[in-house]
């Protein structure tokens, strides 16, 4: 084919779409259906009703092949261990007595098994359910649900093409099941695995699909030899299959690097590549690789995961680039929609010329659909739609929102030293120790105390004016002196006023500083029928007034002991919201930084003695591929700092982290430069105490001692001998003791308990040095 008729040829298309619904029916019918107030049949149909909707706007925009199979009544992942077959044992029989509740058995748990890990699905902030795969898992090809879905959309009589998971990245995102040895590698079943894709592969072509996708997004990940090995084979087996659908094997989230050879040379029909940012050097290494000649290439050229208009005629360019490249080039998004809200049009609040710069899910259907037109009828055909986005370009990059000059004159202004402290930690550990005086192994929480119901009726109140400002701040008062009163009762040495004014540790600073943006229906799948609402960051960082300090105040005033004061870093800021796309990351970190840096100055001015600063995020933002990771960390570790450096040596800085495994990180940590670390560590019996002590972690740290994440209440003796554990990685003087996180999603009594305990534990170890 000539670039002139491919160009005719192109067509649009998505890989997936929200699933959820224009008012989050989705979310309504499965709570529903758990609370035994929707039947099964009803959540069925308000699913296949759902599903019909998505096709048709689909379709109405201008998608020429829409996608079936990326709609999930939870996570597309445990769909496909339910394709495949792999059904732990401890959920077998429920699955077998009815597909649905075992289905949410897997996802969810019950009384009497527990669910299969979640975990976040790559550098998203969607999580995943993770298949458990042990040498004795049998697969079996189950296809229902691809299969019904397939046919529905060809019963409207659009063009569809399946999307699933693919075999690689099924078996790489697994691990081993319970009571299989740690060292099992689940891709060792590939063999196993392929015919029952093949299966699978053959029941859609006999359905009627001309086109199958598999992605690979691990793909995108440094792979070694024998998982590329592993991918070629896996490809070159499909792909040899004698009935089989063409396939188009898709990858995002990042460039392909040494598995795009691997995958050019499968015998496959397309690939579907992303041209973002992010993955430019996708388009060098394909032209490396000799282009994909006589293929379908799926150009990935509207940010599928940021909320941001496309650049039209750079992806224009982009596109011409590839015609040389593939035999047929066709447009998308470079990832699922899913990671978008739905529609920005039903953002009443936010200004209109604002909202122009922005494209849900919706708007970047109608981005790929014109640039397919550009691409197929020449650049004329769309000159109207190519004004107003230059348009649309030229006001946001003109706009004071955009560029706030006070801003940029104070991020310019920064040197190495406001990024420093100016005393070495062990000066400032003697200073902390005259100023705070606290006992060896000092306890203290993570910040958060119960958010009741009565707290959450409170804001709803103030919503909806049945209280005013006054009788809700009465209410936040009132809350914290029950938790002070509480921990100073129960002994604790370092107190919190418990977060009750917040609703979100992100979205409460993000409402309060100047160039974050909220949004009403911007809603985000996170997890089964959680869903988030990312504040924007839209523009340039300010802080207009104290954001923090007034409650910390307040609830000093109600004690002796020290009150730490409690903000959100700059990178967990970053990671929890949409980023902008007109900047480097790094320099709106620094942006978030100062207003946060200021935060922290005021409340020192404020007397407050002890700060944290919250950065949960730190890990999991870490960047797919190592050879990225050093620059992020460089300048992620540079806006905590920047953040913390203002105070005096006697003003203890706290960090803390969750979710993760540290061992990768403990240099970044280190880097940090906090004064104290609280780490989650009760599941993992204070792994990561040693792996600072490994490390030569010079400062002071607390491992959790306990898990937050369940209502159980661990006992004295329990918090003691992970306390005892964590001594024999940590001395007695820097180690401190708290528990794994925050504790808003627990209930008071339990919380109390279990807070009395952590402090019993504190005092029989204490006894024993
Ligand atoms: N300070 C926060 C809290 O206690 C920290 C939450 C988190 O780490 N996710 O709730
Ligand atoms: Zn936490």
């Amino acid at each position: 084919m000539t670039s002139k008729s491919a160009a005719a040829a192109a067509r649009a298309t998505v890989y997936g779409y929200p699933r959820q619904g224009p008012n989050r029916e989705l979310k309504k019918a499965i709570e529903g259906y758990w609370k035994g107030r929707v039947t099964a049949d009803a959540l069925r149909a308000t699913a296949t009703e759902l599903r019909a909707d998505n096709w048709r706007q689909l379709a109405e925009a201008g998608i020429h092949e829409v996608p079936t199979g990326d709609f999930s009544y939870y996570d597309h992942v445990l769909d496909t261990t339910v394709m495949v077959g792999a059904i732990p044992a401890r959920h077998r029989a429920a699955v077998e007595s009815d597909a649905l509740d075992g289905y949410f058995a897997m996802a969810r748990g019950t009384q009497e098994v527990a669910p299969l890990e979640m975990t976040k699905w790559f550098d998203t902030n969607y999580h995943y359910l993770v298949p458990e795969l042990g040498p004795d898992t049998a697969f079996t090809a189950n296809p229902v649900k691809q299969v019904t879905e397939l046919k529905e959309a060809l019963a409207l009589g659009l063009t569809a093409r399946p999307v699933l998971l693919g075999p690689v990245t099924y078996l790489l995102l697994a691990k081993p099941a319970p009571g299989v040895p740690a060292g099992f590698e689940p891709l060792t079943l590939l063999d196993r695995l392929l015919p029952v894709y093949a299966k699978v592969l053959a029941k859609l072509r006999a359905a009627g699909a001309e086109w199958v996708q598999l992605d690979e997004p691990a793909l995108v990940q440094d792979r070694t030899p024998a998982e590329l090995n592993a991918a070629a084979r896996a490809y070159r087996e499909l792909g040899t299959l004698p009935d089989r659908p063409k396939l188009l094997v898709a990858s995002y989230f990042d460039r392909l690097g040494e598995a795009l050879p691997v995958l050019a040379k499968a015998p496959v029909e397309g690939l579907a590549l992303d041209f973002t940012e992010a993955a430019a050097a996708n388009l060098d290494a394909l032209a490396a690789v000799g282009g994909l000649p006589g293929k379908r290439l799926v150009a990935g050229v509207v940010n599928g995961r940021n909320i941001w208009i496309n650049d039209l005629s750079k992806s224009l360019s982009t596109l011409g680039t590839l015609l040389g490249l593939a035999g047929q080039v066709d447009v998308a998004a470079s990832c699922s929609l899913l990671h978008v809200p739905l529609d920005a049009a039903a953002e009443k609040d936010i200004e209109p010329q604002i909202l122009r710069w922005l494209a849900f899910a919706k708007q970047k259907t109608t981005e790929i659909v014109t640039l397919t037109k550009g691409l197929a009828q020449g650049t004329d055909s769309i000159a109207a739609e190519l004004a107003a986005n230059r348009a649309d370009l030229a006001s946001r990059a003109a706009s004071p929102i955009t560029r706030d000059p006070a801003v940029r004159t104070r991020a310019e202004a920064i040197t190495d030293a406001d990024t420093r402290r100016a005393q070495p930690y062990s000066e400032r550990a003697t200073a902390q120790r005259a100023h705070l005086g606290l006992p060896l192994l000092p306890t203290t929480t993570i910040g958060s105390f119960p958010q009741t119901a009565e707290l959450r009726a409170a804001r709803a109140d103030l919503r909806a004016g049945r209280i005013d400002t006054a009788g809700y701040e009465e209410r936040i008062k009132a809350e914290i002196q029950e938790v002070i009163s509480f921990q100073e009762k129960a002994g604790l040495d370092v107190l919190v006023h418990g977060e009750a004014e917040r609703n979100d540790m992100v979205q409460y600073f993000a409402e309060q500083l100047t160039g974050y943006l909220a949004t009403r229906h911007g809603w985000v799948q996170s997890y089964g029928t959680r869903y988030v609402r990312p504040p924007v960051l839209a523009g340039d960082i300010s802080r207009p007034e104290p954001m923090t300090v007034r409650w910390t105040a307040y609830a000093q005033s109600l004690t002796e002991r020290p009150v730490k004061g409690m903000l959100t870093g700059p990178v967990t800021m970053l990671a929890w919201s949409f980023v902008r796309d007109d900047q480097p990351l790094a320099d709106t970190a620094r942006q978030v930084a100062l207003a946060l840096r200021d935060e922290v100055n005021d409340l020192e001015a404020a007397g407050t003695a002890v700060i944290q600063v919250d950065e949960p995020a730190l890990r999991e933002t870490l960047p797919l591929r190592a050879a990225d990771r050093p620059a992020y960390l460089a300048w992620a570790t540079e806006s905590f700092r920047l953040t913390t450096s203002g105070v005096r040596p006697g003003t203890q800085i706290h960090t803390h982290m969750c979710y993760a495994e540290f061992g990768d990180i403990v240099q970044a940590i280190d880097d940090l430069d906090a004064d104290v670390i609280s780490l989650e560590a009760a599941r993992s019996h204070m792994q990561v105490a040693h792996e600072l002590a490994a490390h030569g972690y010079p400062r002071e740290a607390g491992p959790g001692v306990y898990d937050i994440h369940s209502p159980r209440v661990p006992s004295t003796d329990e918090a003691a001998e992970l306390l005892r554990t964590g001594l024999k990685a940590i001395p007695a003087e820097r180690l401190w003791v708290n528990p794994d996180c925050g504790l808003k999603t627990r209930g008071w009594p339990e919380t109390r308990t279990s807070l009395e305990n952590l402090v019993a534990a504190a005092r029989t170890v204490r006894g024993e040095l």
